[in-house]
C-alpha cells in the first residue's frame, strides 16, 4: 500500500455541481489548497441539467420580499424544513443571485433591463396571497448557465481539479477525524489517496434508484453511501420528489416553467383538473400535491392516450413566440424524445422522481452533525456536506422548484467559510489511520474477482423496479413492507454478484458495481424510513395515514446502517431573527 499515489491539499471538495463548485471557489478566494474530485468532467454534473430557475426575492417582476420568501419554503416544506436554516437561505438569496449574475451568468432579461423572473410552484405574495414570481432564469437553461461560470471562475482562481476520478470511500484517524479519500482514477484504474484537513460532500442526489427519474445516470447518491458506511445515520430519506411532469414512459423533466409561463395540465376528457385539487394555485400547486393529482386521475380512468396512463400538458396556445424564447430546451426534449413538437401538440406526461430531500444531515455550517453510532449528536470533525446530498434541512418533506439551486450556492458558500475558519486553526495534517484506507481499498477488491454470479447491470435494473413499485407516489404499510423485504433480498444478492460473464473486465463496469452499493444502501435507507413514518406529510403520502400528525411525527428521521436502526429528531422550528411559522393545514 506504501506505494499507492498520495496527495495533501488543505481541502477535498468531492462533486464538482453547483454545490461543490461554490464551495471551491470561495475557498480558493481566501488561497485555501483546494482539490475537487468528479467523476464526471465538471461540466457535465447534474446541476447541467437545471432548467427552471433560482429563487430569490429580487422583486423585478412582481413585489417579493425574503420572509414572504420564507413563509413559502416553510410552508413547502409541511412544516418539516427547520425555520432557522430556511430564514438564512431566504436572507441571502437575492445577494447570491446578484453575485452569481457579476460572476458572468448570463440570465434572462426583463424590458428593462433588469434579471428575468417566472412564477413556480408554491410561490405567493404577502404571506399565502397572490402568486409570485421569485424564479429568477436564464431561459429554461438555467443550471447550465450557472454550472459553467462557476467552473470557469475555479479555472481561474485556480482550483485543483482531478477530473474523472471516482471517490469510494471517507478515510479519518483513529479519533475519527475526516482526513479525505480513497479515490480511483477512471481511466487507468489506479487508486489514490487524498489527504486533506477537512473534506466537502458535494455528490448530489440519488433518484437512480427509480426507474423513472430526471437525474443523470451519475446521481446514485455515492456520498451518502460513504456517510452510511461510516457509521452516521441519513436523515429524512423518506422524502422523495416526484416531479409531476416527466415525459410519459421515459422520466426526462418538462421544466415547472412550462406551467410557470401559462402551461396546464388537461386528463382525457380535455378537463383542468387541477382546479378540483388546488382551487387558487391551480397548476402552480406545490409538487406533491400536482404529483398527486395526476396520478389520481390516472388511477381512477382519466388518463389520456392507448392505456390511460398519462395526461397532457398544454403549452400550445401559448404561441411559438413564448415557446421559442421561454422553453426552448423543453420543446427540444419533446422533438427528441417524442417527435412532437409542444406548440402545436401537447406534452404526454406523468410523475418522475426527481429530488432527494433526504440526505447527509448537516447544520448552518454545512458541518455533518449526527449522533455517530449510540453516542450524542456531535460535528463530525472535518467533514462538511452540501447540495442535494446534504439534509439541512430547507426543504424538509417537499422541496418548492427554484429552490434548489439557491440551496446548493448558499450552503456550498456557508460550508466554506466554515471551513476556512477551521483551517486557520489547523495548520498540519493529522495522521492517518492506514485501517480506514485498507478498508476502503478491499470495497475495491472485490470487484476485481471474478466467478459465476449475476450480473451487476440485472441488479440495478430490478432495484430501480422495485422501488418505483413499492415505494412511488402513493404508500402503504403493506406495500412498504414488501418493499423492504424485496429491497434486502436484492441486497443479500448483490453480494454474490459479478461484473459481467467476459474474462475482460473495464474500469467502468467496476464504477458501476461500487455505484450500485451505494444505490442499495441509499434504497434501503428510503424504503425502510418510509415504513416507519405512519403519516402523510409533503412528498410522503401514506394511503393508510393520510393526514399529517404534527403531535407524533413533527420530527426528523434518522436511519443508521448498522442493525438498519431508526432514531428521530426534533425540527427546529425557531428561526434566527422572525416569529415561527406554526404549522398550520397545507392548501394551495
Ligand atoms: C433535470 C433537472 C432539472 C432541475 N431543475 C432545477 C431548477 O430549475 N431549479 C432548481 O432549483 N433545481 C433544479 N433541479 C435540482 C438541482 O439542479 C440539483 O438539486 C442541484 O443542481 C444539485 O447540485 P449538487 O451540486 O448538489 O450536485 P450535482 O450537480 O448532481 O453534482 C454532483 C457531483 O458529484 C460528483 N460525484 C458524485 N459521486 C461521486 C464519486 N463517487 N466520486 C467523485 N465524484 C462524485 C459528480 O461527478 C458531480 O460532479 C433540477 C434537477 C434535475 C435533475
Amino acid at each position: 500500500m506504501s506505494n499507492l499515489r498520495r496527495r495533501k491539499f488543505d481541502v477535498l471538495v468531492i462533486g464538482a455541481g453547483g454545490g461543490g463548485l461554490r464551495a471551491a471557489l470561495q475557498l480558493a478566494r481566501v488561497e485555501a489548497n483546494v482539490a475537487v474530485v468528479s467523476k464526471v468532467f465538471p461540466t457535465r454534473s447534474h446541476t447541467v441539467a437545471a432548467q427552471g430557475g433560482i429563487n430569490a426575492a429580487l422583486a423585478n417582476a412582481l413585489p417579493d420580499n425574503w420572509h414572504w420568501h420564507m413563509y413559502d419554503t416553510v410552508k413547502g416544506s409541511d412544516y418539516l424544513g427547520d425555520q432557522d436554516a430556511i430564514e438564512y437561505m431566504c436572507r441571502a438569496a437575492s445577494h447570491l443571485v446578484i453575485e452569481l449574475e457579476h460572476a458572468g451568468v448570463p440570465f434572462s432579461r426583463q424590458d428593462n433591463g433588469k434579471i428575468y423572473q417566472r412564477p413556480f410552484g408554491g410561490q405567493s405574495q404577502n404571506f399565502g396571497g397572490e402568486q409570485a414570481a421569485r424564479t429568477c432564469a436564464a431561459a429554461d437553461r438555467t443550471g447550465h448557465a450557472i454550472l459553467h461560470t462557476l467552473y470557469q471562475q475555479n479555472i481561474q482562481a485556480r482550483t485543483h481539479f482531478f477530473d474523472e476520478y471516482f471517490a469510494i470511500d471517507l478515510i479519518s484517524d483513529d479519533d475519527g477525524n475526516v482526513l479525505g479519500a480513497v479515490a480511483l482514477e477512471i481511466a487507468t484504474g489506479e487508486p489514490i489517496i487524498i489527504e486533506a484537513k477537512c473534506t466537502l460532500l458535494a455528490t448530489g442526489g440519488a433518484a437512480q434508484i427509480f426507474r423513472t427519474n430526471t437525474n443523470a445516470r451519475i446521481n446514485t447518491g455515492d456520498g451518502m453511501g460513504m456517510v452510511l458506511r461510516a457509521g452516521i445515520p441519513l436523515q429524512d430519506m423518506e422524502f422523495f420528489q416526484f416531479h409531476p411532469t416527466g415525459i410519459a414512459g421515459k422520466g426526462m423533466l418538462i421544466t415547472e416553467g412550462a406551467r410557470g409561463e401559462g402551461g396546464y395540465l388537461v386528463n382525457k376528457e380535455g378537463e383542468r383538473f387541477m382546479e378540483r385539487y388546488a382551487p387558487n394555485a391551480r397548476d402552480l400547486a406545490s409538487r406533491d400535491v400536482v404529483s398527486r393529482a395526476i396520478a389520481t386521475e390516472v388511477r381512477e380512468g382519466r388518463g389520456c392516450g392507448p392505456q390511460g396512463d398519462y395526461v397532457l400538458l398544454k403549452v400550445d396556445h401559448l404561441g411559438e413566440g413564448v415557446v421559442a424564447k421561454k422553453l426552448p430546451g423543453i420543446r427540444e426534449l419533446a422533438r427528441t424524445f417524442l417527435h412532437i413538437d409542444p406548440v402545436s401538440t401537447p406534452i404526454p406526461v406523468f410523475p418522475t422522481a426527481h429530488y432527494t430531500m433526504g440526505g447527509i444531515p448537516t447544520n448552518r455550517d454545512g458541518q455533518v452533525v449526527a449522533p455517530f453510532s449510540h453516542g450524542p449528536e456531535e460535528a463530525i470533525p472535518g467533514l462538511y456536506a452540501a447540495g442535494e446530498c446534504a439534509c439541512v434541512s430547507v426543504h424538509g418533506a417537499n422541496r418548492l422548484g427554484g429552490n434548489s439551486l439557491l440551496d446548493i450556492v448558499v450552503f456550498g458558500r456557508a460550508a466554506a467559510n466554515h471551513i476556512a475558519d477551521h483551517l486557520r486553526q489547523s495548520r498540519y495534517h493529522l495522521p492517518l489511520n492506514e485501517e480506514s484506507v485498507e478498508r476502503a481499498l478491499s470495497r475495491l477488491a472485490r470487484w476485481n474477482q471474478r466467478g459465476d454470479g449475476e450480473p451487476v447491470v440485472q441488479l440495478r435494473r430490478e432495484l430501480q423496479q422495485t422501488m418505483e413499485r413499492y415505494c412511488g407516489v402513493f404508500r402503504t404499510e403493506e406495500v412498504l413492507a414488501k418493499g423492504v423485504e424485496q429491497v434486502l433480498a436484492l441486497e443479500q444478492r448483490l453480494q454474490n454478484a459479478v461484473l459481467t460473464d467476459h474474462s475482460k473486465v473495464f474500469n467502468t463496469a467496476r464504477i458501476e458495481a461500487l455505484e450500485l452499493e451505494n444505490m442499495m444502501e441509499v434504497a434501503i435507507a428510503t424504503v425502510c424510513s418510509a415504513l416507519a413514518r405512519k403519516e402523510s406529510r409533503g412528498a410522503h403520502s401514506r394511503i393508510d395515514f393520510p393526514g399529517r400528525d404534527d403531535e407524533q411525527w413533527l420530527k426528523h428521521t434518522l436511519f443508521f446502517k448498522q442493525e438498519r436502526r431508526l432514531d428521530y429528531k426534533p425540527v427546529r422550528t425557531k428561526p434566527l431573527t422572525v416569529d415561527t411559522f406554526p404549522p398550520k393545514p397545507r392548501v394551495y
